[in-house]
């Protein structure tokens, strides 16, 4: 799982036509996994069939953000509170803003437009994900299934994941599937996370382990050294716990050079970052642009001289 580039559409973003595009544009680009919500994998799969692309070559995954995590969360603007100022419009990334409606199917939950509005008009509130277990029932190739955490309720993250792991021993395309512990150590000092993930992997019991290691969620628009740096300093002390680290929240343009000068052996996974860099330009140019980006950070990553 290392050296490998990751491509993360967001697990709130359920807008097919979008979330296919993106994941056909990396997929020429020569990305290797990809990250979707549960409505949409079944129709990437569709989509790279049809365009002669080979599954077997991409590493398929989906989350499901248990209970509290930011990534199953969503925003909803009081439209009696509203004064139509559209700040919260200019600082969405996902497009899904148009004051006083949200495109729920768009919002990641990020709350960037929480945060911007002077009149406290927006609330982000959890959405209840049944798409995750209709998937579990489909006939897809589902290589990795993800579990999101950022809570610091340790029993409400043991009984989600166990019930998680239940569900993929009874499923129809889970069974076999590797898992991901997307986890953000907001609420834990390193030596409870220490404890909390090899809690986890032995609740996943054969199934191989890899920790996703989110450091500064969902801030990869964020394009400095900065917002990227904490991100590579949990994927060190994860991967000093032994476990197989995929950077993410907070990956930019300076994340792979970063791990490469720490001696990071690990892959990476960009979302909003490499989203926002590709959006407004020409169609000529869109995979142009992915494809250097891809074979940039996969020569950094995969460079074993330092
Ligand atoms: S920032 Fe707040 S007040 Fe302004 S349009 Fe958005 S929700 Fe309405
Ligand atoms: S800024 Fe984030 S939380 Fe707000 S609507 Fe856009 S995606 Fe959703």
């Amino acid at each position: 799982m290392n050296g490998k580039f990751k491509l993360i559409t967001g697990l709130g973003n359920k807008d097919k036509n979008k979330v296919k595009s993106l994941v056909l544009l990396w997929a020429k680009a020569g990305a290797d996994i990809f990250d979707t919500s549960p409505i949409t994998t079944p129709c990437i799969q569709e989509a790279l069939i049809e365009n002669g692309l080979n599954l077997d070559d991409f590493d398929f995954c989906t989350s499901y953000a248990i209970v509290g995590d930011t990534h199953g969360k969503k925003a909803k603007i009081d439209p009696l509170i509203c004064k139509m100022c559209k700040k919260c419009k200019d600082v969405c990334i996902e497009g899904a803003i148009e004051p006083p409606n949200i495109d729920k199917s768009k919002c990641i939950g990020c709350s960037h437009c929480k945060k911007a509005c002077e009149y406290n008009a927006i609330q982000i509130y959890d959405d209840t994900d049944e798409d995750f277990f209709e998937l579990l029932e489909k006939n897809v190739k589902l290589d990795t299934v993800e579990i999101h955490i950022s809570i610091k309720d340790k029993k409400i993250i043991k009984e989600e994941f166990k019930k998680i792991i239940k569900a993929l021993d009874r499923s129809t395309c889970a069974k076999n599937s590797k898992i991901s512990v997307c986890f953000n150590r907001t609420f834990f000092s390193n030596s409870k996370t220490e404890k909390i993930l090899a809690k986890l992997k032995e609740l996943s019991g054969k199934r191989e382990f890899v920790v996703q290691a989110d450091g500064n969620s969902m801030n990869g628009a964020n394009n400095t050294i900065a917002g990227t740096i904490e991100t590579v300093a949990f994927g060190l002390f994860v991967k000093s716990l032994g476990y197989d680290v995929i950077l993410s929240g907070g990956c930019n343009e300076y994340t792979a050079e970063l791990a490469k000068k720490a001696g990071l052996n690990c892959s990476i996974g960009f979302g909003s970052f490499i989203r926002k860099m590709t959006e407004n330009l020409p169609d000529d140019e869109k995979l142009k642009t992915a494809k250097e980006f891809v074979r940039k950070t996969k020569e950094l990553l995969n460079d074993k001289s330092c």
